[in-house]
């Protein structure tokens, strides 16, 4: 088997803010179906050093931004982990990025830049029965990786991947830690990783890197706009076709309605009403005629749930309902808490992953009105269990999701419903529609089927990495 390093600062089951934590623990088992033996590398949060087992040290360094640090190697449920223990760094309570009271940790840039800086090691130097063709980074955390690499002298031998999960967080750095974050004085220019001023992490991943990539071809389109670049559209322009998008699958085995054991099991969408009653009865909802809708989502500026605030009259006057599950933002999450007076809208403010698999198996519907959506998850698992989603046209949502027009219903192919622009108004027609489409029975059951059959898995974006993995390689 050729040989991969991933560097992450998430990965399910061990540690997870969003998304990139389901992708960087999905990919190295279904890489291994194309040839490549992935290994994942992973800060030493806390969480992390307690899910390790007899784990071996494979790496030493004696200075690591302020403290002695050692590279432990383990198998993890399932996974090959190298995790950096660093205690300095990351023995701390909270979460990856944020202090207990929810501020970002003061040396983000430096916690980082070690995971960088272990990673491009691994990579260089090799570990006993691992020396990595490819390393492939993602987001900004792993940024400057492929800028050491260069550093170390190993750029020849070790080919770099960068994917970008989400252009909004770019790690800025004050230019006065440049020396202390061991990068280049060469490259804090335009054309480096220099970003109006400061240092950016992860325009750094994307000038140093062999090709980048993100996780859909909608958003990729999108990254090179300035509407949704962030500043880093030209940067995205330039590297022309080293740059683009490959859609996210998600994990079939952990999101299956047949075997969920979280959930009443079903395998045909008729089979749906145990789990829909129970989601009602859970949430203190009457019984109803209408849709019964549901929100699994961060509470941010980005997933548009304000709109849907303003939009809320659309479902609920048309007889649907609405459960929302997500956590964030103060002022959303009380103004949430307030539509909850509503008798057909509850919500629980919290983030729970065993009620988020039973909230996607209950509804009928999920809603994702998201301003931007670099490849979403929970759409794709409303349409495996069935749950149709009702989502912006942009980003991954825009790729995964077919819009019930006048001519995919007449071809019966639907399986959801998309709206453009994303706005409350916009929105509240896509909640009138769903109502409607809820009211035809069989139009319904056929969207639903469709949902249900519509190939989600990582097989295809395995076979693609797989394919630029080779590209990359020296070898
Ligand atoms: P993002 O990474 O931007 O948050 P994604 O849709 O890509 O958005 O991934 C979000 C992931 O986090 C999904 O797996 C979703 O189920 C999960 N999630 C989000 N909010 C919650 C919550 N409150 N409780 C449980 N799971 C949640």
């Amino acid at each position: 088997m050729r040989q991969a390093l991933s560097v992450t600062s998430e990965c399910v089951p061990f540690v997870k803010t969003g998304g990139l934590a389901d992708v960087a623990g999905a990919l190295p088992a279904a890489l291994a179906g194309h040839g490549w033996e992935t290994r994942t590398i992973l800060p030493g949060y806390r969480q992390v050093m307690a899910a390790l087992k007899r784990p071996k040290a494979v790496m030493t360094e004696d200075d690591l931004f302020g403290g002695k640090a050692r590279v432990l190697a383990a198998k993890a449920a399932g996974q090959q982990i190298l995790v950096i223990d660093a205690p300095h760094l990351f023995d701390r309570p909270g979460g990856p990025y944020l202090d207990p009271n929810g501020a970002d940790w003061p040396d983000n840039a430096e916690r980082f830049a070690a995971l960088g800086w272990m990673a491009a090691r691994v990579a260089a130097e090799g570990i006993t029965g691992f020396a990595p063709e490819v390393l492939h980074v993602h987001d900004w955390q792993g940024g400057f990786a492929p800028v050491y690499l260069a550093e170390m002298g190993a750029r020849d031998r070790v080919g770099s991947v960068l994917t970008i999960h989400n252009i909004a967080f770019h790690g800025l750095a004050p230019a006065s830690l440049r020396e202390r974050l061991r990068l280049p004085a060469s490259g804090f220019s335009q054309d480096g990783f220099e970003f109006w001023g400061q240092i950016n992490a992860l325009k750094a991943g994307i000038v140093w890197a062999d090709r980048i990539t993100t996780v859909s071809p909608t958003y990729a389109e999108e990254l090179k706009t300035p509407d949704f670049g962030w500043g880093l559209d030209g940067v995205l322009r330039m590297r022309g076709a080293d740059f683009r998008g490959i859609l996210n699958g998600i994990d079939l085995d952990l999101w299956n309605p047949a075997t969920d054991p979280g959930i009443d099991r079903f395998t045909a969408p008729s089979g749906k009403r145990k789990a829909r009653a129970r989601l009602r009865h859970e949430f203190g909802l009457p019984e109803a005629e209408g849709p019964l809708a549901v929100v699994v989502s961060r509470l941010s500026e980005q997933k548009g749930l304000d709109l849907l605030l303003d939009a809320l009259p659309a479902l609920t006057d048309g007889g649907g309902q609405l459960v929302l599950l997500g956590s964030g933002d103060r002022r959303l999450e009380f103004e949430w808490q307030r539509a909850a007076q509503h008798r057909d809208v509850a919500v629980h403010i919290g983030y729970d992953e065993g009620l988020s698999h039973r909230v996607i198996a209950g509804g009928d519907a999920i809603l994702v009105p998201s301003r931007f959506e670099p490849c979403g998850l929970t759409q794709m698992y409303g349409l495996r269990y069935g749950t149709i989603p009702v989502v912006a046209r942009t980003g991954g949502l825009a790729d995964t999701v077919i819009d019930a027009s006048p001519v995919a219903l007449r071809s019966g192919v639907a399986t959801g419903i998309q709206f453009h622009p994303v706005t409350a108004h916009a929105l509240a027609g896509a909640l009138g529609r769903l109502c409607d489409l809820h009211r035809q029975p069989k139009v319904w059951a056929r969207m639903q089927k469709n949902a249900m059959l519509q190939d989600l898995g990582w097989d295809l974006a395995a076979a693609d990495y797989a394919g630029l993995y080779a590209q990359v390689s020296r070898r």
